[in-house]
């Protein structure tokens, strides 16, 4: 491919160099099952010990509190199903109206089964409700699991305030932290979260790949069963490899938290104000002082996202839309909605999203590019005559 700008580090990262380094004699050499007795197995085993350690290591966690599990998707339904099971007196399950579907359709599934929802709604600025939030906690509440950071708008909630709240209450606390960790300190011994999600592909780890912290002292009990993997915790053959890259990984994000951190704020700070300053009827979706800070959503008003996107990319930008594929039609996705971005800018969303490796010159690219873009598009578009109309 010729030029291309990755600008949708929240969809999945580039793996590190040094991540692929680690992992490549794991397909040729190193192939032991790490459950073998013999001592080509133990090193192996190994490998997954120091990997869990250094995992471990960036939120803070103590190694036997991981659990390796296959994507962050599994560590979230593993998480909600433990709960419910550990309370099976308990029928009602606090979280947001802007979780990723990994939360969010599994709450709905639950609520057809018979659980009590609340959802906590959020505000224009994508902030949560957290009156709404503490007034929905009962002694029925089995669970609240509420995001650490929104993937799409980049909001950063107050997981550490709501997991103290709902210790008070001795309700059982889960954070999805995916897009959290690696963007932003994460300390699980600074409050009482009893479980966490982290997931490797948005930390430069491979895909298929992540992790589940549980609390010491969490009643817990496994989603897959099986083997005695991850202590009973986790039935299947580890994913060596990917378990060795994402502890190396981890090891690089923390490594690189502050300054790299300080680096891509800047440079999200830069593309920010260079599209803001140069498009006019744009607007920002996400509280400007409370966000991950490689997330920069916009919503332009009277175009499309989807041919923003498409001509993006002929330009070799990768970026997301801030639409959905609901019922075969392209609608604005459920963070919008919930956040009330108004009509008109919903469907010209746009997510755009740094990392360690975006540099100046890219973000330079794209300041300069996207303006006419949406020139383009707004001239094609009968609602944005109107507008322009009336803003005269
Ligand atoms: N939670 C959040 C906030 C995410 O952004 C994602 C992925 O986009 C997930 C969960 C799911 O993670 P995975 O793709 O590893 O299943």
């Amino acid at each position: 491919m010729s030029r291309m700008i990755y600008m949708d580090n929240n969809a999945t990262t580039r793996v590190a160099p040094e991540v692929v380094e680690v992992i490549t004699p794991f397909f040729s050499e190193y192939y032991g099952n790490p459950s073998s007795m013999h001592t080509f197995g133990g090193t192996v085993g190994r490998k997954i010990t120091e990997a869990r350690e250094k995992t471990a290591a960036l939120i803070n966690a103590n190694p036997e509190e991981i659990i390796f599990t296959s994507c962050g998707t599994e560590s979230d339904s593993t998480a909600i199903w433990a709960a419910l099971k550990a309370n099976p007196q308990k029928r009602h399950i606090v979280t947001t109206r802007v979780e990723h579907p990994a939360v969010k359709n599994l709450c709905e599934h639950l609520e057809k089964t018979g659980y009590r929802v609340s959802w906590v709604p959020v505000d224009r600025k994508g902030r949560l409700d957290i009156d709404f939030l503490y007034d929905s906690l009962t002694d029925d509440t089995a669970i609240v699991s509420v995001m650490w950071a929104n993937n799409e708008s980049g909001v950063i909630f107050p997981a550490e305030q709501i997991a103290r709240a709902a210790a008070e209450r001795g309700i059982v606390f889960h954070t999805d932290a995916v897009q959290a960790v690696g963007k932003v300190p994460v300390d699980v011994k600074a409050s009482p979260v009893n479980m966490l999600s982290l997931s490797g592909h948005k930390i430069h780890a491979p895909k298929g790949v992540a992790a589940l912290y549980v609390k010491k002292g969490t009643k817990f009990s496994p989603f897959l069963i099986g083997g005695h993997q991850e202590k009973g915790r986790r039935g299947g053959t580890e994913n060596v490899a990917s378990i060795v890259g994402l502890g190396r990984a981890a090891e690089l994000v923390a490594t690189h938290l502050q300054d790299g951190t300080d680096r891509v704020r800047r440079l999200r700070d830069k593309l920010e104000a260079g599209i803001l300053e140069n498009i006019p009827n744009t607007l920002l979706n996400g509280d400007p002082d409370m966000r991950l800070p490689n997330t920069v959503s916009v919503s332009f008003e009277y175009v499309e996202g989807e041919a923003i996107l498409l001509m993006m990319d002929q330009l070799g930008i990768c970026a997301s839309s801030g639409s959905a594929c609901t019922s075969g039609t392209l609608e604005p996705s459920h963070v919008l909605r919930a956040m009330g971005v108004p009509f008109t800018a919903a469907h010209g969303s746009v997510r755009l999203s740094l990392s360690m490796y975006t540099t100046e010159q890219e973000v330079d690219f794209v300041i300069r590019e996207l303006p006419p873009i949406i020139e383009r598009l707004r001239r094609m578009s009968p609602f944005w005559k109107g507008a322009s109309c009336n803003l005269q």
